[in-house]
């Protein structure tokens, strides 16, 4: 009780703590975060594979939300086969959530045809569900706009770990779209980034690490993990003129209502 006064309560709602990186250690990965007053994690599985594990992790850790999608990158995968045992995967596991989902033109593969089959028809599950959308993007800010334009009455988009361009920037800020930020804003590089961030209205933000990758600049270790969230958080901050406790404090709200997390801010 004095804990959570004491520290903000923080939501990483991009986790892959199911990921073999953290096989040998995951426990202490995860007591390690809870330290760091990580108190709630939404966990991404992306693959049929990873719906199962990112429940074995939930059913050992009651902190734990889960998500259930097909990647972007394994789009190749979608097929009346999968789209059936997504929806029972739903329908048995009750995520929180449908993805990650979107577009990846980083690679010449899979095909556009084959991502944006893959994309609508889990679109088309998240609008019958009512579930929030979950959405990885990669240098396809203008293909996920036209998309998503066509589905107006989705529940609420997440940007994951946002890294678009001022348009889709500013179309998110239109559509009430979450933007989910991370290490990947904290690099050096990615000043440009950071002055696209500062705009995005403070009701609107997600923290989150995407562990184990995007490990912030400064951190001993390449594989990231939760506990690195409030020096994510400090770095963060001051682009809305926040402190990291401010920046946690509001996040984790706004990630509490998005996706109907047990969570109480005994802090306020
Ligand atoms: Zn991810």
């Amino acid at each position: 009780m004095t804990e959570a006064l004491q520290h903000p309560m923080i939501v990483d709602t991009h986790t892959h703590l199911d990921d073999p990186a953290f096989d040998a250690d995951r426990g202490s990965v995860i007591e390690a975060s809870r330290g760091a007053g990580v108190k709630h994690f939404i966990n991404i599985g992306y693959a049929p594979d990873r719906w199962e594990s990112s429940r074995a992790l939930r059913e050992r850790h009651p902190e734990f939300g889960i998500a259930l999608g097909l990647h972007p990158q394994l789009a190749a995968q979608f097929d009346t086969l999968l789209i059936r045992r997504l929806k029972r995967a739903i329908d048995d596991l009750a995520p929180v959530a449908i993805g990650e989902t979107g577009f990846d033109f980083s690679r010449s593969a899979p095909s556009f045809e084959e991502q944006e089959r893959a994309f609508r028809g889990q679109l088309d599950i998240a609008a019958s569900t009512g579930l929030p959308t979950i959405i990885h993007q990669r240098d396809a800010s203008d293909a996920l706009i036209e998309e998503l334009e066509n589905w107006p009455s989705l529940a609420p988009i997440v940007l994951h770990s946002f890294d678009g361009t001022q348009r889709l920037a500013d179309w998110a800020m239109e559509r009430g779209c979450f933007v989910g930020i991370g290490g990947l804003a904290t690099r050096r590089s990615a000043e440009p980034l950071r002055g696209l961030l500062a705009r995005i209205p403070i009701d609107r933000l997600l923290l989150e690490t995407d562990s184990p990758y995007l490990a912030p600049p400064g951190t001993s270790s390449r594989r990231n993990t939760p506990a690195n969230l409030p020096g994510i958080a400090a770095a963060l901050g001051p682009l809305w003129n926040l402190t990291s406790e401010e920046l946690c404090r509001l996040t984790s709200r706004n990630a509490a209502g998005l996706f109907g997390l047990p969570l109480t801010d005994r802090a306020t």
